[in-house]
């Protein structure tokens, strides 16, 4: 039996009448199959909700006034910090930082650690699968000190090549910064055996975990990563709200990133002295409503159970991989199922990445096209664009179907 025979785990007609979005048809009355949840997912009714009822009942700002709502909305901020630290296994609230992103945690981690701990000379490894996300802000530091850009190569099958690793890991080697998913290949990284050797070699290591968050229960401690970001939109979650685990030793020695509000002991007309984490690194008003329906994210993911999800969404994807390897031309992008999550990501010889997503989409099938963020990974791949189908808990065998017959209808039209 191959993965794609297994049933899902999940009640998924019960799963999707949760989700208000999903309900809809197009003009041509093809219903919605949305399968771009590698760029967003979409939102439970419990956080739409949530999200309301904070603006409705409870909204003030946080951590200033002496009035009710303020003590409300605060008390209702701090319980999502200790949904978000249970989820990811930190040892402490003050490690849970919140951003407004992946992007926004891997900057802070560049411009506060990196600018206090980096020189000419030093060394910053990255891998070859990176969104830019984990590529620029480095890109930015070794500029900004000298330091040098390494990357780990990956296999043809889209794994990273880590007999590399003994070769590029050194003294002068700072920092690791990889990816926990690839957004592109699906493929899951050992990130434990990462850190293992990093430390071993006296770096630090920042996982970046935007889509490994969404999709398998993560440990931050069982990881002992130094640094992990992630973003609320891609985890049920809303937009504008994100997540910086750091390690407190280290949070604690970092100089703030952001000044302003919040994030001071005291000011003078000349000076400051931090406040305590993690207000240090929260400086303004930070996205208030969206970090408190954080919490309903996550009790909703946790009920459903993360590794049921995993398995889920494995499951369809091996359901795509069978249904379009018979589409001529076609080659899907990155390793076996077994070793990726629900990411199927694809070209397809002489014909447009755009041309097929837009035809896609006139049949209600949502993906995403183009270098997804990923330019160094396509340039190695020796493509300029793909196709990406990502998959979630709410997604079916039927949509797999109807995506399968989109590409193989697409590839007639055009061929
Ligand atoms: N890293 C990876 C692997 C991603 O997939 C993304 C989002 N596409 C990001 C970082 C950036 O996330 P955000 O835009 O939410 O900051």
């Amino acid at each position: 039996m191959t993965t794609s025979n297994v049933e899902s785990p999940l009640d998924v007609a019960q799963i999707r009448a949760d989700f208000p979005i999903l309900h809809q048809v197009d003009d041509e009355q093809h219903p919605l199959v949305y399968l771009d949840n590698g760029a967003s997912s979409q939102r439970p009714k419990s956080v739409i909700d949530c999200l309301s009822d904070v603006y409705a009942k409870h909204y003030a700002n946080v951590h200033r006034g002496a009035h009710r709502l303020s003590g409300e909305s605060t008390d209702l901020f701090e319980v999502a910090r200790r949904a978000v630290r249970q989820f990811i296994g930190a040892a402490s609230e003050n490690e849970v930082i919140f951003t407004s992103g992946t992007t926004m945690g891997i900057n802070l981690v560049a411009r506060s650690w990196g600018d206090s701990n980096l020189k000419k000379g030093d060394e910053i490894l990255l891998t070859e699968m990176e969104h830019h996300s984990n590529l620029v802000p480095w890109h930015q530091l070794a500029e900004r000190t000298g330091a040098t850009i390494r990357a780990i190569p990956i296999t043809k099958d889209g794994q990273l090549d880590l007999d590399f690793l003994p070769k590029l890991l050194t003294e002068r080697t700072k920092l690791v910064a990889v990816t926990a998913v690839s957004n592109v290949l699906g493929t899951i990284n050992p990130v434990g055996q990462i850190i293992t050797a990093a430390h071993a070699a006296g770096a630090k290591v920042l996982v970046d975990a935007a889509q490994a968050v969404p999709h398998e229960a993560i440990d931050v401690g069982l990881w002992d990563a130094d640094f992990v970001a992630f973003s609320g939109h891609k985890m049920l979650g809303p937009s504008g709200v994100g997540v910086l685990y750091g390690k407190e030793i280290l949070l604690d020695e970092m100089p703030p990133f952001l000044g302003g509000g919040s994030m001071i002991d005291m000011v003078e007309i000349d000076r400051f002295t931090p406040a305590m984490l993690p207000a240090k690194f929260e400086a303004g008003t930070p996205p208030i409503a969206d970090a408190i329906a954080m919490t309903p994210a996550i009790e909703y993911l946790e009920e459903v159970g993360l590794e049921r999800i995993l398995q889920h969404e494995q499951s369809l994807a091996a359901y795509a991989h069978e249904l379009l390897s018979d589409v001529k031309g076609l080659r899907i992008l990155g390793p076996e199922v077994t070793a990726k999550a629900g990411i199927v990501s694809f070209v397809v010889d002489g014909l447009a990445a755009s041309d097929v997503a837009t035809f896609l989409d006139g049949r209600g099938v949502a993906v995403r096209e183009g270098h997804h963020c990923t330019l160094p990974l396509h340039k190695k791949l020796g493509i300029s664009a793909s196709v990406r189908a990502s998959f979630y808990l709410y997604n079916t065998r039927e949509e797999v179907e109807k995506l399968s017959d989109a590409v193989h209808a697409a590839v007639e039209f055009f061929g």
